[in-house]
């Protein structure tokens, strides 16, 4: 089956990248979104990564500009004592899946397509196919189709590395 919508960005990507795009968008502008992304849910590499892994930066530090990551806790033990809490992965992933569920979608502004993966933008018309159905979306983009999968972090048995 073919589909056809139209809006303003096309955004490829749900990883920090495509959240804090889209984050500020609604902030800055009266556009809307379509935000598609290969994964199940939001996070991006998040969902591959190592279970272990945690961000190395405080998490105050990491997200979307709307929406705090952690509560700026001063870890009490272990090798980050003393210092502003790392969220884990885990914590990063439920993070995403939050933002989109409880301020994205809630504006109306945007549409969410997780299984999706992108295949072509040509004469401002995007194509992306939903990995389960394999039903093609055609899009008309008024404004710009916004790449953020230029890093391309690749995961192979959970271990990550960006390519680019
Ligand atoms: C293990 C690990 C730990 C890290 N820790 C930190 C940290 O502490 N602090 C920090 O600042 N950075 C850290 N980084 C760097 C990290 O790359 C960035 O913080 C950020 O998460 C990257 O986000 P992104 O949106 O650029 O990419 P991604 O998270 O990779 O998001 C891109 C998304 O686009 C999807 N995609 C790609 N191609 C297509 C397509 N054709 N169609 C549809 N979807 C597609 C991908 O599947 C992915 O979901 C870490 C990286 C790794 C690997």
């Amino acid at each position: 089956m073919q589909e056809r919508l139209e809006t303003d960005y096309l955004v490829v990507g749900t990883g920090a990248v495509g959240m804090a795009f889209t984050d500020t968008l609604l902030d800055e502008s009266n556009a809307d979104v379509i935000i598609i992304d290969n994964h199940h849910q939001p996070g991006g590499h998040w969902n591959d990564a190592y279970s272990f892994v945690r961000l190395h930066q405080p998490s105050h530090f990491y997200g979307v500009a709307s929406t705090p990551l952690g509560s700026m806790r001063i870890d009490e033990s272990g090798h980050n004592k003393g210092y502003l809490e790392l969220a884990t992965g885990n914590e990063v992933q439920s993070y995403f899946e939050k933002v989109m569920r409880e301020r994205f979608l809630p504006s109306g502004r945007v549409r969410y397509f997780p299984m999706s993966e992108w295949l072509s933008t040509e004469a401002g018309i995007a194509k992306f196919k939903n990995l389960l159905s394999g039903d093609i979306f055609e899009v008309a983009v008024k404004q710009k189709v916004v790449d953020t999968t230029y890093f391309k972090p690749q995961c192979l048995r959970g271990m990550c590395v960006a390519i680019r």
